[in-house]
């Protein structure tokens, strides 16, 4: 099974690094504990979010998201 942080950065072919961050670091008004995957790229320093990290990013942002928003 291949997940994101398989594969090489789309940008410069380095393989990524898995990386386990706190919430909060990703998303400054985010409260709480959670913990959430990304992976890094060494070359050049891109980021990526695996899907499993998108999900909790977009559960959080719509939970904190206020009434009548943009
Ligand atoms: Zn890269």
């Amino acid at each position: 099974m291949t997940t994101e942080t398989d594969l090489p950065c789309a940008d410069c072919g380095t393989d990524l690094r898995e990386r386990t961050l706190p919430a909060h670091t990703l998303l400054h008004p985010v409260e709480g504990h959670q913990y959430l995957t990304v992976a890094d790229c060494p070359g050049c320093e891109a980021r990526y979010y695996p899907d499993d990290t998108v999900t909790v990013l977009a559960e959080v942002l719509g939970i904190q998201r206020p009434k009548g928003g943009s």
